[in-house]
């Protein structure tokens, strides 16, 4: 059977970029079916993630002029990962496929075929993985390469330098529904599932037009909820920590006591506030690793809903 293919693609503020790349994602659609690889009811499925600019209008006229786009709105801005979500879990009963991938051009489509190729082959999980980083200044290229070397120490099964270009079959998709965490983590949380998967590689080009909308703020708190969501590592890193502490410092008070009672005189008072302080940096440093943990429970059982979708591109087609 040929499979159903959904490019799912998130958009926030895209005006600018999306007349340009939408019918490069059609294109793609038109030239995989064209090779038999993909079904004729194929579709590239924008969500729109509460933007405020022109973007749902854009998504609404390409709709109306042709009926393989299609598109959903979230009800407000819930950032890429939920947008992401909110795509994959429409997509999932009406496809056999999907690929997820940003709106802006920087990742490169024609890595689209390796990836329908290799779950004809079998995967079910097509991870695309940047081969080099050379459009990343500096900066962003050691802090990303060194996040994912923290992120696999820290016991979380990431695949180094894929992002949130996939492709997922609707089999694993039903399965993720049953992932029910609000803090997302994407591209560490596939991997849990299991299956059958594989990697392709493609570079990755600049941004066609308007800014990225991941400031340096935004990517440390994805870096940190990437931490966060999927180990419990730093907890227990903080128990080992306080327990070579108190054995430090239990064997330190032996020495002094032993001195004590030899008749040498104690270190003095400075030694004593500087300890005192130190502890109490080092347990409000913790406490608050801890208190994020507990932030995340907070969060967890409240299990408020990931997405919201408020409007469908379809619903104002007329039925047939
Ligand atoms: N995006 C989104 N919601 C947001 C921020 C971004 O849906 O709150 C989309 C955005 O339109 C783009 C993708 O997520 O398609 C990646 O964002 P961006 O290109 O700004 O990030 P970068 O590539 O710079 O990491
Ligand atoms: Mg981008």
């Amino acid at each position: 059977m040929i499979p159903t293919l959904y490019i799912v693609i998130p958009c926030y503020n895209e005006e600018e970029v999306l007349p340009v790349t939408a019918p490069q994602f059609l294109q793609k659609i038109d030239d995989l079916s064209r090779a038999g690889k993909i079904s004729g009811e194929s579709r590239v499925l924008f969500v729109d993630d509460g933007s405020r600019d022109k973007t749902w209008e854009i998504i609404s006229s390409l709709a109306a002029s042709d009926r393989r786009y299609t598109g959903i709105r979230q009800s407000r801005n819930r950032g890429h990962q939920n947008a992401v979500l909110a795509g994959l879990m429409e997509a999932k009963d009406k496809c056999d496929i999907t690929i997820s991938i940003d709106c802006d051009g920087q990742d490169d489509i024609n890595a689209m075929d390796e990836m329908v190729d290799a779950y004809l082959d079998g995967c079910e999980i097509v991870y695309g993985v940047r081969s080099k980083r050379d459009t990343d200044t500096f900066f962003k290229r050691f802090t990303a390469e060194g996040y994912y070397k923290l992120l696999s120490g820290m016991g979380v099964d990431v695949v180094f330098n894929h992002a949130d270009y996939r492709l997922v079959s609707a089999r694993v998709l039903r399965e993720f529904a049953n992932f029910k965490e609000v803090n997302l983590f994407l591209r560490g949380m596939f991997p849990l599932v299991g299956f059958k998967s594989t990697s392709v590689y493609y570079e990755r080009h600049e941004r066609i037009a308007g800014s990225s909308h991941y400031p340096l703020k935004k990517m440390l708190a994805l870096a940190f909820d990437g931490i966060t969501s999927l180990s419990v590592k730093p907890i227990r890193m903080i128990t080992l920590f306080g327990l070579i502490v108190s054995v430090l410092s239990f064997i330190a008070l032996l020495g002094i006591a032993i001195a004590a009672l030899c008749g040498a005189a104690a270190e003095g008072w400075a030694v004593t506030a500087c300890a005192v302080c130190f502890m109490g940096g080092v347990q409000m440093l913790f406490l608050g690793v801890v208190g994020e943990y507990v932030g995340k429970i907070y969060l967890e059982t409240k299990a408020r809903p990931r997405y919201i979708i408020s409007e469908r591109t379809e619903d104002r087609r007329p039925k047939p």
